[in-house]
C-alpha cells in the first residue's frame, strides 16, 4: 500500500496515541481514589498538568465531594473453591463504589447483586453505585449461567472513607486570556473508547500546542465525569466569561463516523467551526443538537453558566454496542481512528485561532491585483485561480463585520484557502485586523 505524505505523521501518531491507552488501561479508576492519580501521574511524563486533590465534604454547587474509594482486591469463591469472578482479571468485575463486603451467600442471595449482560452473553457490563450504598460484581452472562447451586464465598476489600476528589489541568497560555477549553472524563476503568481515547487525544493535542501557543489561552481539564467537572465550576465561577470557545473529548478512538453535538447556545462559533472542518476534510459525519445528558457539555451547558462548549466524539454517547462494556478495548480503539480525531481536533483549532475578521482598506471597486503581483501569478500557490476566488471573497467582505469563517461559508470555500488568501492580502497592505465584535 502506497503511503501518502499525510498518512505518514499520522501513522506515527496514531501509534503514539495507542501506546498511551495500552499504558492507562489496566488502571482501576473511580471518581475518586488512587486510580486517578496514577492516571494523572502517567500523563504528567507527557505534559505538567497540575493535580488539585479537593476534601471530602466539600460544597460544590448543589453537591458534596464524596468520600474516596479505594479498591484492593475482589473476588467470587464458588463451592468448590475457584474463583469464577477475579477483580485481577478484570477490573470491570466490581460495580464502582461498593461498598466492602465479606461473606458467604448462596447462590439465590448473591443473586441481586450479579449484573450480565443476556444479549452479549460474553462481555461485562460496566456498572457503578456512586451515590447510593451498595456492592455488586458484573460478570459474563455465560458465566453467570454456568454457576452451580451452593454456597459462595464474596469478597470486595474497599475503604470509603474521607479522602479527596482528584483532578488535572493544565493551561497553556496565549497572547490574550481568551480561552479555549478542552475538557475530558478520566473515571472509567478499563475502557477504551469511552475515557482513554479522549485522554490520549487531548493529552497529545495539549502538548502539541504548548509547542505552538497562539492567540487564545488553552485549558485542558481531566476529570471525573459529572462530578469532577462541578467541582472545576464551582472553584472557577468568577473566571468563566474567559472560556470563548470549549469541546468535551471523548469516543474518539472507534471506527465510527464522527458526531458533532452542539453547544447549549446552538449557534456559537464552535458550533460552526467543528462542522465546516468536517465537511472541508470530506468525513462522513452528522450534527446533532444539544441534549442535558450525555458527557460533561451538560455541566458547562447548565442554564446558569450557557458555555459555549460542544462535543466531537466519533461514536457518540451510548450508540455502539460496546459502550461500558468489556469490549470497549485496545481492539475496539485504532491508532488510525485515533490520529484522525487528533488531526481534526488541531485542524478546529487553527480555524479558531485565524477566523478574525478585517477591513478592506481599498474598498471603492476592486483593487488592482495583478499590479500587486496577486492576480494570476505563476509562482507558487497563486497559480491556481481559485486562490484569487479566495481573494476576491475576502476583499468583497472584509468589511469589519464578517469574519474569515462567514466568508469562507458564504463562498463554500475551505477555511485554509481563505486565510492563505487574507494572509496575501495582508501582506500586500490591502487588509487591516478589525476589532472583535463584543
Ligand atoms: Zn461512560
Amino acid at each position: 500500500m502506497e503511503i501518502s505524505p499525510e498518512s505518514r505523521p499520522d501513522l506515527e501518531s496514531g501509534r503514539h496515541l495507542h501506546d498511551l491507552i495500552r499504558r492507562l488501561y489496566p488502571i482501576c479508576r473511580s471518581i475518586t481514589g488512587p486510580g486517578v492519580r496514577e492516571t494523572l501521574s502517567i500523563l504528567r511524563d507527557h505534559i505538567p498538568l497540575t493535580v488539585h486533590e479537593v476534601p471530602t465534604g466539600t460544597q460544590v454547587l448543589d453537591w458534596t465531594v464524596p468520600r474516596e474509594w479505594t479498591l484492593r482486591d475482589a473476588y467470587i469463591q464458588a463451592p468448590d473453591g475457584t474463583r469464577v469472578v477475579d477483580f485481577r482479571r478484570s477490573n470491570l468485575h466490581v460495580v464502582g463504589y461498593s461498598v466492602p463486603v465479606r461473606a458467604t451467600l448462596t447462590l439465590e442471595e448473591l443473586r441481586p447483586h450479579l449484573f450480565a449482560l443476556p444479549d452479549a452473553p460474553d462481555w461485562i457490563p460496566y456498572r457503578t453505585s456512586y451515590y447510593r450504598e451498595s456492592w455488586g460484581f458484573c460478570l459474563a452472562q455465560r458465566v453467570l449461567d454456568s454457576l452451580p447451586e451452593g454456597r459462595y464465598e464474596v469478597l470486595i476489600d474497599a475503604t470509603l472513607a474521607d479522602g479527596h476528589l482528584t483532578y488535572g489541568e493544565y493551561f497553556v497560555p496565549g497572547s490574550t486570556d481568551r480561552e479555549i477549553l478542552f475538557s475530558c472524563h478520566v473515571c472509567h476503568p478499563s475502557l477504551c473508547n469511552d475515557n482513554l481515547s479522549g485522554i490520549a487525544v487531548q493529552t497529545f493535542l495539549a502538548k502539541e500546542l504548548a509547542a505552538n501557543p497562539g492567540r487564545y489561552s488553552y485549558r485542558f481539564l481531566f476529570l471525573p465525569a459529572t462530578i469532577g467537572s462541578i467541582t472545576w465550576l464551582a472553584r472557577n465561577r468568577d473566571r468563566l466569561d474567559r472560556i470563548r470557545h470549549g469541546l468535551v473529548v471523548t469516543c474518539v478512538g472507534d471506527p465510527g463516523r464522527f458526531t458533532y453535538k452542539r453547544s447549549r447556545k446552538g449557534d456559537a462559533e464552535i458550533d460552526r467551526v467543528v462542522p465546516h472542518v468536517l465537511r472541508a476534510a470530506g468525513v462522513e459525519h452528522e450534527c446533532v443538537d444539544f441534549t442535558p445528558y450525555g458527557y460533561d457539555e451538560r455541566q458547562y451547558g447548565s442554564p446558569g453558566f450557557d458555555l459555549p462548549v460542544g462535543s466531537l466524539t466519533r461514536s457518540s454517547h451510548g450508540r455502539y454496542p460496546e459502550y461500558h462494556t468489556s469490549a470497549d478495548d485496545l481492539d475496539l480503539v485504532r491508532p488510525d481512528s485515533l490520529a484522525e480525531s487528533l488531526r481534526h481536533y488541531r485542524e478546529v483549532v487553527r480555524v479558531l485561532e485565524g477566523n478574525l475578521r478585517y477591513r478592506n482598506l481599498q474598498p471603492f471597486g476592486e483593487p488592482q491585483l495583478g499590479r500587486r503581483g496577486l492576480y494570476r501569478s505563476v509562482a507558487g500557490w497563486l497559480a491556481d485561480a481559485s486562490d484569487e476566488m479566495a481573494m476576491l471573497w475576502v476583499l468583497n467582505f472584509s468589511d469589519g463585520r464578517h469574519t474569515l469563517l462567514d466568508i469562507a461559508e458564504r463562498g463554500s470555500i475551505p477555511f485554509g484557502r481563505i486565510r492563505r488568501a487574507a494572509n496575501a492580502l495582508l501582506e500586500a497592505g490591502l487588509l487591516e485586523e478589525a476589532a472583535e465584535a463584543a
